[in-house]
């Protein structure tokens, strides 16, 4: 059976209406809609999403069923209590106000939480009656932050995409959020997270770091051996259906009324949903203060400010509403004549046409949103200026703002800014109007809703493609059975192992980190023979290393490369190390242990180390994400590096590394065979200190410059049991 494509999202590119025991649907024109017409449509490909009202009778339910069918959708019907709780609540309430920096007007509510879990779950199950192991889906917003990995569950081996129409904040507010754990987890079910900009992704990555400790490598995460992408994709527009819809008889129409009443006026438009995050107060109480700064413009200019309605059923955009008519009202009060309003003010929706009849004629657009995840409506205005004149004074607080750079750009809350903004527009040249709009309306042409769509899913092919290059590199079956018969032909040979996490997996009791019996045995094993020179090469100070594995036919490297020790020898010094940044680091680290409970210092040879394995298991993590950030910014100008371990992060002399004791080790020109296996940042040096012969296998999936993988300690012990005559 071929692929099939399945798009997920809080609702369905169309509105159901029921008209007189009849149900009527009306397809959505929105920008999302169109882009993605060209997938959903095709073949058995699907969109998947709430049909948009509730209280449906069982007939109802069949009906839509089989009319959304033969449209390529699927419903997932909603109950009242589902959309009060999921959707205005939990999706309203908790996470839109969190990811837009309104934290005073987040609630966190367990009910609530519970009901978003819930139907994040019914979405599931819909994805789940419909696709198959294998398909692709695509899905869309923070309705559905938990789905992509309750989707990966059942079906692990769908390639999932996830976009984000909305802006991630910065880890301090997202970590204000009682369920972070789980929406990051939720998130990280799929293979690749798309975001509007890369401050977004930014913001993305160091909360997956700092709250669930997985690092990336330029924005590409590793969870349990497979590989996670997290790229920005800016959302473009329709762009031609803008640019053409000026033309329309429809519009040309619109134009000329609006012309009538509007002739002799400059036209400012505003356009926005009913939302706290758009700052429409702000921009009202900028109009009035540019009112009053420069009374040459009044009877000259005015606004049409255009608020369509939303979400009226949470208590803030209610309570909004009625300061935005208080305003308005106030505004127009002030300022009005008898043949002249200062704002025209529309609480509805408008049409195609007559928005782009708007758009084409407005002498300025005036955008200024407190926080927006990208924002259209400036890109639509640029789009419909096909005389490239007029200005947009846009927020650099919205996302678009990084493409849009033509625009004169301002800080929402900084109303005098926006005052003397729009007097600059209002005063701009016409030539300096067009050089402006040409350039971002290049921008807008070239990567439109259809191009966004198609880099989304080239992204997304290429990440499956390199999660498979990575399963191609893991030592298994073939791979392995190669190693061991070169092995078997080689005749001088040489093995650098690393010992936790490598030879020995991790445990929390620390007596269970000893050598085990059947460990001892293979590294007798491999030690009697002759051709072999077997290394350890460990973190460990050397007093366990030689208690351990001192009496065995090896030679060790401890402390990761500061003591070196030949099999029957003493331990020797490799060189002399600097120690005096110890007291600066060891006041940083004591602060920790003071404000983690549990934590503690070790102080070793030639490096510090903060322990936090006592501690609780979650804030221990936290605290560790927190010191390395801070340590890393601190030694940023210092010969030092930070490690982290299971549970500890150690910082010592950049100079000291695996890779340069190994190095020791190989001079001999005789050697037909060379391996390493590690499993952690430190190893990475031993890697590099290889030649390119040797074989380099990296314990685990996270990136590594060696050429190999191998899942875990017990595949690397099977590995070495191989190599035993
Ligand atoms: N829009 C509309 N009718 C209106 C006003 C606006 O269909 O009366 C459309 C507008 O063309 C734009 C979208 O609503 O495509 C608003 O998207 P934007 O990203 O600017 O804001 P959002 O509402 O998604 O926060």
């Amino acid at each position: 059976m071929s692929k099939k494509v399945l798009i997920v999202s809080n609702r369905l590119p169309v509105t159901i209406q029921h008209i007189e025991n009849k149900l009527h649907f009306h397809p959505s024109a929105g920008g999302l809609a169109t882009g993605l017409g060209s997938i959903y449509k095709k073949g058995n490909n699907l969109w998947i999403g709430w049909p948009g009202f509730h209280d449906y009778a069982e007939s109802d339910k069949e009906n839509i069923t089989s009319q959304l069918a033969n449209d390529n959708m699927a419903p997932v019907f909603l109950s009242k209590k589902d959309i009060r709780d999921y959707y205005e609540g939990f999706s309203n309430k908790t996470i839109w106000p969190l990811f837009h920096y309104f934290t005073e007007y987040a609630t966190y509510d367990k009910g609530l939480w519970d009901a978003y879990v819930r139907v994040n779950k019914k979405f599931c199950d819909a994805i789940l009656h419909h696709a198959n192991d294998g398909d692709v889906i695509w899905i869309h917003d923070y309705q559905l932050l938990l789905l992509p990995s309750m989707v990966r569950e059942k079906l692990p081996n769908a390639t999932i995409g996830f976009f984000q129409h909305i802006p991630f904040p910065s880890f301090e507010i997202f970590r204000l959020m009682p369920w972070r754990e789980q929406i990051l987890e939720g998130m990280l079910g799929s293979d690749l997270i798309g975001f509007h900009t890369y401050d977004d992704m930014r913001h993305f990555l160091s909360s997956v770091n700092r709250i669930l400790g997985h690092g990336n490598t330029m924005g590409q995460i590793r969870i349990n051996n497979r590989l996670i992408g997290v790229d920005a994709f800016p959302m473009g527009i329709d762009y031609d259906k803008y640019a053409k819809a000026t033309h329309a008889p429809e519009t040309i129409d619109k134009l000329k009324r609006y012309f009538k009443i509007l002739s002799n006026q400059k036209v400012v438009l505003s356009i926005d949903r009913l939302d706290y995050s758009k700052g429409i107060k702000q921009r009202l109480q900028a109009f009035d203060i540019f009112l009053e700064k420069y009374p040459e413009y009044i009877g000259k200019v005015s606004l049409i400010l255009i608020v369509v309605p939303s979400r009226v059923k949470v208590e803030q955009y209610n309570q909004l509403k009625n300061e935005i008519d208080t305003l308005v009202g106030a505004l127009n009060g002030k300022y009005s004549r008898i043949d002249w309003n200062p704002i025209h003010y529309f609480y509805r929706s408008f049409s195609f046409h007559s928005l782009s009849a708007l758009y084409s004629s407005a002498e300025v657009a005036l955008i200024t949103p407190l926080r927006d995840g990208m924002n259209l409506v400036c890109k639509e205005y640029i789009a419909s200026k096909l005389d490239k004149k007029g200005v947009l004074i846009l927020s650099e607080m919205a996302g678009s703002a990084k493409e849009m750079s033509e625009a004169i750009l301002i800080n929402p809350n900084d109303i005098d800014q926006i005052v003397n903004a729009m007097h600059q527009a209002l005063e701009m040249p016409e030539a300096e109007q067009i050089a402006r709009n040409e350039e971002m309306q290049e921008k807008l042409k070239r990567y439109n809703i259809h191009r966004w769509v198609e880099v989304f899913f080239e992204q997304l092919d290429f990440i499956k493609r390199k999660q498979k290059d990575l399963n191609m590199k893991m030592v298994t079956g073939k791979t392995a059975d190669l190693i061991i018969e070169k092995y078997k032909k080689s005749k001088e040979r040489i093995l650098f192992l690393d010992y936790d996490g490598t030879l020995k997996g991790f445990s929390s009791n620390p007596k269970a980190v000893s050598p085990d019996k059947e460990l001892l045995s293979i590294l007798e094993n491999l030690t009697a023979n002759p051709k072999n020179k077997v290394i350890i090469i460990s973190g460990r100070d050397k007093g366990t290393l030689g208690e351990w594995l001192g009496h065995l036919n090896l030679d060790l490297i401890a402390e990761h490369g500061v003591w070196l020790k030949e099999s029957g020898k003493k331990w020797i010094m490799i060189d002399n190390i600097d120690q005096t940044w110890k007291k600066e680091i060891r006041h940083i680290l004591e602060l920790y242990v003071d404000r983690t409970p549990g934590s503690f210092i070790e102080d070793k040879d030639y490096s510090l180390v903060w322990h936090y394995r006592k501690a609780d298991t979650d804030f221990g993590e936290l605290r560790a994400r927190e010191l390395l950030s801070n340590l890393n910014y601190l030694i940023a100008n210092m010969d030092l590096q930070t490690m982290e371990g299971n549970k500890v992060i150690e910082i010592k002399n950049r100079a000291i590394n695996k890779g340069k004791a190994a190095r020791k080790w190989l001079n001999n020109t005789e050697n037909d065979f060379i391996i390493a296996i590690g499993d952690d940042v430190t190893d990475e040096d031993t890697f590099k200190a290889m030649p390119e012969n040797a074989f380099t296998i990296k314990v685990g999936l996270t990136a590594s410059v060696a050429r190999l993988n191998i899942k875990s300690s017990d595949e690397v012990r099977n590995l070495l049991k191989g190599f035993m005559e």
